[in-house]
């Protein structure tokens, strides 16, 4: 393959797009990889198209070596199946929806195990069938409520998606162990530094749960790590020890106390303190019982209904913590006071909430004897003794409270928590037989009776990849592609307006013919200095320049990674370059 930038689609830009808020989404634009089409949509130039073809081929070859059967299923589909599954209204609003010319719904699927099962219940109806999976490379449509950071989150992507169907548990924990290392080898491969992160099982339910995370400081994912065991969770997926109970009438009786102009839980400790309540000092703020109100809809519903959770007052609440543990409810923080009076804001205790009517889930911390410092449901008053278990009930536990840095490792109990931030680029679940049931998918067992299959399910964010590697590999100077991933191997700089154009198309012919993927800048109007700079925005690999000292037989080969610079002669240097990236792909699988 011979590119030539002359006559190529694309337009490298000096200055930074105004609205790539990261650094993959900067590049990628400013190196002519994508283009803006919609929002949340881009156009692959042909730079890009190729970078996504080898990411594809990565990941379709490695599935492929597992025994997994590629598939391609429509993208529309009419409603029924989503409905049965019961994902049309769990979705929400993050499914595309339209109707066809006779009216009937239809939607763009966001994923397809609807689909994959319904395959497997029209062939197969025999145990000798399994186990087998199905996967597609496929653009998939959601209507996310923030499309950001170019290709990290679109409402328009590609993905890879595998389903897995077996007879038993010990099948599809097999299934999902192939897909494990294969994930590994992919994310390997393609020269990402990434963590297999304990994850919620999201939009499914299920139950083992696996996300793997590219680190990046631009992720949208927060995950951690211990410093002294391999626990590693994203932030959602975090229990939190439990203290051991107490017996609550072992504690002092509810006292309430006028604690004018204290709405925070900064002037409620001071005051504490200052006055002594309930006969001692040392407050802190995780003595005292924040009573946080949320609103949260579910799916299909018109309203939203009133959650308060009761969390110690030095944490605060993770809305993605709370909206994972949730799901499929919507989370939102609660704003209508006014129709709310029974809620005095700021001086919320749990006492009432019973009596209320009002859902109150709590954070694990607070287990049934310990006692607290809360609100006292009057303005300017708070209650010291109101005791979990006694003085209120709550209706169950709710993992809200936000993970910090320092933790104790919830896994060992030695360790502390390490924080970092990541981009989701693969997604693995045990997903049981939510589907299977949906369609009743029943095939006929060794034993003559029905068996119903066990499905796993396995997500790539093939388009996504693309920018996490983009994330993770460049420089202030621009992409810096892995070979493996690079959307050429060498690319030729003609720099001079001699007989080096000539020479650099006959090298760039010979290369090509070899089989390796050739860039050549063979632009007229272009001067040495920009092409450079080109060259180092576009990232790929290996400069060959092909310049002043051609005359004497030489050219100079840059290294985008390290900067290395070497003069080489003319002369062999074909023989070179192959070997070299012969080498290099036969490293890279
Ligand atoms: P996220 O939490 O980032 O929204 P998800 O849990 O919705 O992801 P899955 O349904 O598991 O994602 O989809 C499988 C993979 O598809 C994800 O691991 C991710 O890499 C990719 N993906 C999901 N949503 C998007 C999107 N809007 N744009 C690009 N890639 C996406
Ligand atoms: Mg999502």
């Amino acid at each position: 393959m011979l590119l030539r930038m002359s006559t190529l689609l694309l337009r490298t830009l000096r200055e930074d797009p105004a609205d790539a808020e990261v650094p993959s989404h900067r590049l990628l634009l400013r190196a002519g990889y994508i283009r803006r089409a919609a929002p949340g949509g881009y156009t692959w130039l042909p730079l890009g198209k190729l970078v996504l073809d080898r990411i594809t081929e990565v990941v379709r070859g490695e599935l492929l070596a597992i025994g997994d059967q590629e598939v391609h299923f429509p993208a529309l589909l009419p409603a029924d199946p989503y409905r049965t599954s019961g994902r049309w209204t769990e979705y929400g609003d993050d499914i595309f929806t339209l109707a066809d010319r006779r009216g009937a719904e239809h939607l763009l699927a966001p994923t397809h195990e609807e689909m994959a099962a319904l395959l497997v219940k029209d062939l197969f109806s025999s145990y000798r069938d399994f186990p087998v999976t199905l996967f597609q490379v496929q653009t998939k449509f959601r209507d996310e409520a923030r499309p950001r950071a170019g290709l990290l989150r679109g409402r328009e992507f590609l993905m890879k998606d595998a389903y897995s169907f077996d007879l038993d548990e010990a099948g599809l924990r097999e299934a999902y162990g192939r897909h494990r290392a294969a994930y590994q080898r992919i994310f390997d491969r393609l020269g990402l530094d990434y963590t297999v992160v304990r994850a919620m099982s999201g939009a499914m339910g299920g139950s083992a749960s696996e996300e793997f995370l590219a680190a990046t400081p631009v992720g949208e994912d927060t995950f951690v790590g211990c410093t002294s065991c391999d626990f590693a969770a994203n932030t959602e997926a975090v229990a939190t020890r439990v203290p051991s109970a107490g017996d609550p009438s072992a504690q002092p009786a509810v006292e309430v106390h006028d604690t004018p102009e204290t709405p925070t839980i900064a002037s409620l400790v001071e005051l504490a303190n200052a006055r002594r309540l309930g006969g001692r000092d040392g407050w802190t703020a995780a003595d005292t019982l924040k009573n946080v109100v949320l609103s949260v809809r579910q799916p299909g519903a018109d309203r939203a209904e009133l959650l308060v959770v009761g969390l110690p007052g030095d944490r605060e609440v993770d809305l993605k913590r709370v909206g994972a543990a949730l799901h499929p409810a919507q989370v939102s923080v609660f704003e209508e006071w006014t129709e709310h009076p029974e809620l005095v804001r700021g001086y919320i205790g749990p006492q009432l909430l019973d009596k209320l009517g009002i859902r109150y889930l709590v954070d694990p911390r607070v287990v049934t004897g310990a006692a607290w410092l809360t609100g006292a449901n009057e303005p300017g008053r708070h209650a010291t003794d109101v005791v979990c278990g006694r003085d209120f009930t709550p209706d169950g536990t709710i993992e809200a409270a936000d993970v910090r840095a320092g933790d104790p490792c919830p896994e060992c109990e030695v360790g502390e928590l390490t924080i970092r931030r990541g981009i989701e680029v693969g997604h693995i679940f045990q997903l049981g037989r939510r589907f299977t049931d949906a369609f009743a998918v029943d095939v006929l067992g060794p034993a003559g009776k029905p068996v119903r299959p066990t499905m796993g399910c396995y997500g790539i964010g093939v388009s996504r990849a693309v920018a996490a590697i983009a994330e993770q590999h460049h420089d202030d100077r621009g992409l810096v592609w892995p070979a493996a991933v690079a959307p050429c191997d060498v690319h030729l700089v003609v720099a001079g307006k001699g007989p080096q154009l000539d020479a650099a198309l006959e090298l760039g012919g010979r290369l090509a013919a070899a089989g390796l993927r050739v860039l050549v800048d063979d632009r007229t109007h272009v001067s040495a200095g920009v092409k450079f700079t080109d060259a180092e925005l576009i990232g790929i690999p290996r400069a060959v320049v092909v310049g002043r000292r051609l005359a004497e037989g030489y050219v100079e080969l840059r290294e985008r990674a390290g900067d290395g610079r070497t003069e080489l002669p003319l002369d062999g240097l074909v023989d070179r370059l192959v070997h070299e990236v012969r080498q290099e792909r036969a490293s890279l699988v």
